[in-house]
């Protein structure tokens, strides 16, 4: 997500290189820069031009700061203003004070809404939560179907009432339902429909003055860029909407929505959307984002992933035989486990500093048919030839290569990666970490 934002952000910074005081030629040269990538991702126009300026302010405030580099300057103040306009603090959905607490889910069709209604209520349950899931667009059967067929996979109760009970009657006794099954959430679907039109709002506005939803939350569509802007401002004047929650925004979405919707409209960004699978889906921290957005990486989501798949043990386990150097292949295939139960490998990378852009200028395919490969050949190694992998020479590698179906090509390319890793683990460890690409050059 964001890939071209952070590419063109990263090439402005890149040709700051002047290690010196910062000069104004330097700070005009990569605010115009940093203009076009905002331009070119799709913000909205006023909202760019205010975070420029406020850029400028801030920077001329800190001229100050000789221990910085000019681009460590102007990423920090470019960082601080990209976290103010997504919201600074994070905003956490609210809970009711007596259970059940009301998510009114809203937005166009298409928008990723019935899907978004299963990845919350995965979501709340991970948390310990006992969510109901609620059918009330009555006007596409298949809409009901989609959702039972969801809940069903996940387990994760679905009450529906048909095509004839009007919505806010179906809302009501769901709620009902819930409150006597001792369920916590209630999360409604409610019907879209492809452009926003008088009778949905009034539905919308039935549903909601009959409830009392805890959050009215809209979901829109990052793939439709400002599009999706508009579309808040609408449902909001309307609705009173009390966050959004942004969808697909693993798709070659600008990302220019993302970073416009709350300073239009004011509503929060609450939740993201990152890819079709039921666990794509994360709250909005707005200076992990940012971080991101800036090809900074965001080590903490990543670690948090990773801690919902790992247990603490092991997690204490891996980070000692970091530290002592002591990782083995057979850690190395435990990992690559857990790692596929976290998402696709691109997306992981991602999340670390300086790796997301560097995948994408050297164009390196990360498909995860590479990582069947990689297991399949550290399978075909002996416990003995994972624990000390320097003992596989020659004939050895023939016969991984011959049992694994790869070449003794891909053997050699794996055991030098791991000797790569393993030498970088050293290097962060004893604090040494190694330079980022282009970043603070
Ligand atoms: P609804 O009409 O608003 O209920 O939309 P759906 O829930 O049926 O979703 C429409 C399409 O968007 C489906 O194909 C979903 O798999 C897809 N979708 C939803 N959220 C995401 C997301 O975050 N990323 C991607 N890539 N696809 C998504």
């Amino acid at each position: 997500m964001f890939e071209n934002l952070t590419d063109r952000l990263q090439g402005a910074f890149d040709k700051l290189t002047s290690k010196g005081k910062l000069q104004e030629s330097d700070v005009d040269l990569a605010l115009r820069e940093v203009r076009i990538a905002l331009m070119e991702a799709d913000v909205n126009l006023k909202v760019a031009k205010q975070f420029i300026n406020q850029i400028k302010e801030k920077i001329s405030e800190q001229r100050a700061l000789e221990s910085l580099t000019p681009a460590q300057q102007i990423i920090q103040v470019v960082h601080q203003e990209l976290v103010s306009l997504l919201g600074s603090d994070q905003c956490k959905l609210e809970t009711a004070s007596t259970p059940p607490t009301i998510y009114m889910l809203v937005g166009l069709q298409g928008s990723g809404k019935t899907t978004t209604a299963a990845k919350l209520a995965l979501y709340l349950r991970k948390q310990g939560a006992r969510p109901l899931l609620v059918a009330a667009d009555i006007y596409r059967p298949a809409a009901i179907k989609q959702l039972q067929t969801l809940g069903g996979s996940l387990n994760i109760p679905v009450y529906s009432e048909g095509t004839s009970v009007p919505p806010e009657n179906i809302a009501t006794n769901a709620i009902d339902f819930a409150k006597q099954s001792s369920l916590t959430h209630v999360i409604l679907d409610t019907a879209g429909r492809l452009h926003i039109d008088e009778a949905m709002m009034a539905e919308l506005v039935r549903v909601r003055d009959k409830v009392s939803p805890t959050e009215i939350l809209l979901v829109v569509d990052a793939m439709t860029g400002q599009e999706a802007v508009k579309v808040a401002e609408q449902f909001h004047n309307t609705l009173g909407v009390t966050g959004v929650i942004m969808t697909k925004l693993d798709g070659d979405a600008r990302g220019g929505a993302a970073l416009s919707i709350r300073a239009v409209t004011g509503v929060p960004i609450k939740m993201i959307g990152t890819g079709e699978r039921p666990d794509a889906f994360e709250p909005l921290i707005p200076d992990r984002l940012a971080s991101r957005i800036l090809g900074l990486g965001d080590m903490l989501t990543l670690i948090e992933r990773a801690q919902a798949e790992f247990d603490e043990r092991k997690a204490k386990e891996l980070e000692r035989k970091m530290r002592t150097a002591t990782f083995t292949l057979e850690d190395f295939y435990e990992q690559l486990q857990t790692m596929k139960r976290m998402g696709p490998l691109s997306q992981l990378l991602e999340m670390l500093p300086g790796v997301g852009s560097a995948i994408r200028r050297q164009d390196l395919q990360i498909d995860d048919r590479e990582l069947k490969k990689v297991e399949a050949i550290i399978l075909s190694m002996t416990p003995e030839e994972r624990q000390h992998p320097e003992i596989i020479k020659g004939s050895r590698r023939r016969r991984i290569a011959a049992g694994s179906g790869t070449t003794v090509a891909d053997v050699n390319a794996l055991l030098n990666q791991f000797n790569q890793m393993q030498k970088m683990m050293k290097q962060i460890t004893s604090g040494r970490i190694p330079k980022l690409p282009g970043l603070f050059g």
